[in-house]
């Protein structure tokens, strides 16, 4: 079996306890991981907080740390296929995927590489004579970042980059299901240059390494990547430590196709917003919201198509769909259909396990029209999409918003007014129109209600990773006069 181990200020280890990883494509273990307890987790936050106040990457300039972000990138770029094998190997991600996805990974990097020295403070224009007051951009401090088991890297990268890149330092947590990639960019990391306990990798269960990380008296920002359910113990955490926090949970997002759009095009988009990565994406388009009119003719295409892909071994490069990370979340998948056909649901394609090992899941299509079914409100994180149906713009409108949700919707229409009163009325951190799926380090993105709070990408990302301080110089030389002389 591969071995992996933690970083933890600068060095790799064992850890406090061992647990075995499971390949999803054979259900058997492969790797042997370590697991970080509450010891090694204090020794992480101890290593990022002394880092953060003295030493080399204290007294770093930014076009220094920007520096040591180009390297990282390049060092991702360069190592992009060993990566993305080993994320393969232990969440099943298919290899095409995850090759095209960390390749990417390093222009995330690259984009924070260069915002470090371009993040400004402020000069104020006091209301008072003789004084200079402006505001000085500094880290927010010791920065927990958690991430789930689904692309890893990427969704590290959009936390690990504007932070670094604001001079913050950094414990990761990886999740206990696929944490290898994670655990293997560490190398990286190190081979890159930085400091002893500027970035330091750990994984572990949820309870224990997660819970003693985001309650730590030293951690300032808790950077999380989840659940909602999860969110909210964090946030209850943080109420010990009083970090600041941002959350990007959960989907159930809405893809609203009009009867005027590009059908085949728009099924195309809904082939791959919903049956890419095994549907384990918090984008997934999973509701879709069809116009009555041209409902079975777009059902008839989603039919054909999903019947049509190439479910396989994640490592190979022909295979489309590959299985599901874990049993747990396929379990939850079968429970959920099964509750949705009893309710009324109809099957119009899939709805079953496939093969002997493995965690696979046929791609699945419910028609839900009419119907209270658990599948359409429930995140599945999984290969299946529920249907619905609408007569007007209005209840199309009211479909999209029915939900606890508010992370990404799709809209799919060639009338430019509708589409534009569309964007304004969905509640969503993201509005795609007339495609799906599109993210960029550029381009913030983030959820409303149970999607969570706080943005990751863009600019305004590497701001959140700092906090201002006020300065106030006095610029005459005369002599401050003594308070308690009347004059
Ligand atoms: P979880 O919420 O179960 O886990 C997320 C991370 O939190 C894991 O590292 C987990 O560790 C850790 N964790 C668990 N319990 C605690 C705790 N008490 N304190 C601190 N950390 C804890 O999510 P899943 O792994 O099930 O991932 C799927 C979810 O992530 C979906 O809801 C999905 O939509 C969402 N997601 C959101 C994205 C976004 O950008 N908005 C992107 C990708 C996914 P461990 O794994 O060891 O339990």
């Amino acid at each position: 079996m591969q071995r992996f181990q933690l970083y933890i200020n600068g060095q790799f280890e064992d850890g406090g306890g061992r647990f075995a990883s499971i390949d999803p494509a054979t259900g058997e273990a492969w790797a042997d991981m370590p697991e970080a307890r509450k010891a090694e987790v204090d020794r992480a936050v101890n290593a990022a907080e002394a880092a953060l106040w003295s030493g080399p990457w204290a007294n770093m300039t930014a076009t220094q740390r920007g520096k040591l972000l180009y390297k990282l990138a390049d060092l991702v770029a360069a190592n992009a296929a060993r990566l993305a094998e080993l994320e393969t190997r232990d969440t099943g991600k298919i290899i095409r995927e995850t090759s095209s996805q960390i390749a990417y990974v390093a222009d995330y990097y690259r984009y924070y590489a260069g915002l470090a020295d371009k993040i400004e403070g402020a000069y104020l224009s006091i209301d008072k004579p003789d004084m200079d007051v402006w505001l000085r951009r500094e880290p927010i401090g010791v920065v927990a970042a958690i991430v789930p088991w689904n692309s890893q890297l990427f969704l590290s990268a959009v936390k690990l980059g504007p932070a670094l890149a604001a001079g913050c330092t950094v414990v990761v947590k990886a999740s206990e299901d696929g944490p290898a990639p994670l655990l293997e960019f560490a190398r990286l990391i190190h081979e890159a240059g930085f400091p002893a306990g500027v970035v330091n990798v750990i994984t572990g269960f949820g309870p224990s390494c997660g819970s003693a990380l985001t309650r730590h008296p030293k951690v300032a920002h808790i950077a999380f990547t989840g659940g909602p359910g999860t969110a909210a113990a964090v946030v209850r955490n943080s109420a010990e430590n009083l970090a600041s926090t941002s959350l990007e949970l959960g989907g159930k997002s809405p893809f609203v196709v009009f009867a005027d759009a590009d059908l085949e095009s728009a099924a195309n988009a809904q082939i791959a917003g919903i049956f890419a990565a095994t549907g384990q994406s918090c984008v997934a388009g999973s509701r879709l919201i069809i116009e009555a009119s041209v409902k079975d003719r777009f059902l008839a295409i989603l039919k054909s198509r999903a019947e049509a892909i190439r479910i396989g071994e994640p490592l190979d490069m022909a295979t489309e769909v590959g299985p599901l990370c874990t049993e747990r979340q396929r379990a939850l998948i079968e429970k959920t259909i099964d509750a949705s056909i009893a309710a009324g649901a109809k099957l119009v394609t899939g709805g079953r396990k496939l093969g002997d090992k493995g965690f696979y899941y046929a791609p699945t299509v419910l028609d839900c029209d009419h119907v209270t079914s658990p599948s359409v409100e429930t995140e599945l994180f999984g290969p299946v999409l529920s249907v619905l149906s609408f007569q007007t713009e209005e209840e199309a409108v009211r479909l999209a918003n029915d939900t606890q949700f508010g992370l990404a919707s799709g809209v799919f229409t060639q009338n430019l007014t509708r589409a534009h009163r569309m964007i304004k009325r969905i509640r969503a951190g993201v509005v795609w129109v007339n495609t799906y799926r599109a993210v960029s380090p550029i381009a913030p993105f983030g959820g409303f209600g149970q999607s969570g709070q706080g943005r990751e990408g863009g600019l305004a990302a590497a701001l959140d990773y700092t906090r201002t301080k006020t300065v106030w110089v006095r610029t005459s030389d005369d002599p401050i006069p003594d308070p308690f002389v009347m004059r």
